[in-house]
């Protein structure tokens, strides 16, 4: 992967072309999001979220598999009418702001008869642009395969080939479905590596995720989602400071153990064959779990302080690696 800065990429913000300059000027958010409804049947996949993404932030749309997240951003996109709500980006519709946000879809659409080099200029042209392909592939860490047909690609390429894709317009605001899903530890830290430089480059940045890692890692601020509609948001530290002081005893003990009326305990959820204690005095509370268990029973016994992961489990009540379609479906 190319460590390259903004001087080194050619990549820079370029110069207004539709006249939607004045738009763009103060503080008009990158993104304005306000009481969007999705109904796909009976099933409201979106049902009243409102978010804000400023101009130069990177925000991260966080929940678990089936959240509502992708259609959200298909209707941002314009890929998907929405039932109610509205979308501005700069303060403008979607029409005239196409030209500046780039997408990265979850299942990115190229011509696979295509080389890289060919897409990346076939993208370039419909929006007008100009663009040279080996460097934005360069950019990527993909310089080698300019030459390489798209369906060529292993899937850790493909995703970089389709972020590559999405700049080819050098947009202002780019939109990255889930970036990481998929990828090895090490190709999700180069594509994070990727995004950041992005970020530096000023651009704004709204990407979904189910890796609360990631979000914490990378976003300015976090919106989290749950079955269509958005739980909490701020910044990952804002977030976990208004969890107070309590910590997470966790321990492998089964489901029958039941340790919800356990003294000291304000919150108990089980989930993949642990326990997850709230508390704001572990050291009690290790002491009747003793009492209840036996030293015996004390397995893999571990106490954290508050991560964003324990805000997603206050918030929603379940882990997000609970979540799947079926569970998603049983909580409506
Ligand atoms: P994932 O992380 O798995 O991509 P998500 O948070 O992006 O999930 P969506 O893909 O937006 O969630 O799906 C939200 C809900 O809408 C789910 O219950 C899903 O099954 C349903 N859904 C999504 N697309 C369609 C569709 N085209 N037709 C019918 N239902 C759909």
């Amino acid at each position: 992967m190319s460590t390259a800065n903004t001087a080194s990429t050619g990549l820079h913000l370029l110069p207004e072309q539709d006249g939607s300059i004045q738009a763009l000027a103060g503080e008009v958010p990158a993104v304005s999001v306000k009481g969007l409804v999705k109904f796909y049947g009976a099933n409201k996949a979106v049902d009243g979220i409102d978010l804000v993404v400023k101009q130069g932030e990177l925000l991260a749309l966080l929940g678990p598999n089936g959240a509502g997240k992708t259609t959200t951003l298909e209707i941002i996109e314009g890929l998907k009418k929405s039932d109610a709500g509205t979308v501005e980006l700069f303060g403008l519709p979607h029409k005239k702001a196409r030209r500046l946000i780039g997408v990265q879809l979850q299942e990115g659409a190229t011509y696979s008869e295509l080389t890289c080099a060919e897409c990346i200029q076939l993208f370039a042209s419909l929006y007008g642009c100009q663009t040279d392909p080996g460097l934005l592939l360069d950019w990527v860490g993909l310089g080698e395969l300019a030459k390489r047909r798209t369906d060529q690609l292993s899937g850790g390429q493909k995703r970089r080939f389709s972020i590559a894709l999405a700049l080819c317009n050098d947009p202002r605001l780019i939109i990255l479905d889930e970036p990481t899903t998929g990828l090895d530890p090490h190709s999700r830290r180069d594509t994070w590596e990727l995004i950041r430089l992005l970020h530096k480059q000023g651009r704004s940045i709204l990407l979904t995720t189910h890796y609360i890692e990631e979000a914490e890692v990378l976003a300015d601020r976090v919106v989290i989602v749950d079955q269509g509609r958005v739980v909490a948001q701020g910044s990952p530290i804002e977030l976990i400071n208004e969890l107070g002081s309590e910590v997470t005893v966790s321990l492998t003990a089964p489901e029958e153990a039941a340790l919800k009326d356990l003294p000291g305990v304000t919150a108990a959820t089980f989930s993949g064959g642990r326990w997850y204690l709230r508390c704001s005095n572990p050291g009690e509370v290790v002491g009747e779990l003793t009492l209840r268990l036996g030293s015996q029973g004390l397995k893999e016994l571990s106490v954290n302080g508050p991560s964003l992961e324990d805000v997603f489990l206050v918030q929603t009540g379940h882990h997000i690696g609970d979540d799947d379609e079926n569970n998603s479906g049983n909580r409506r």
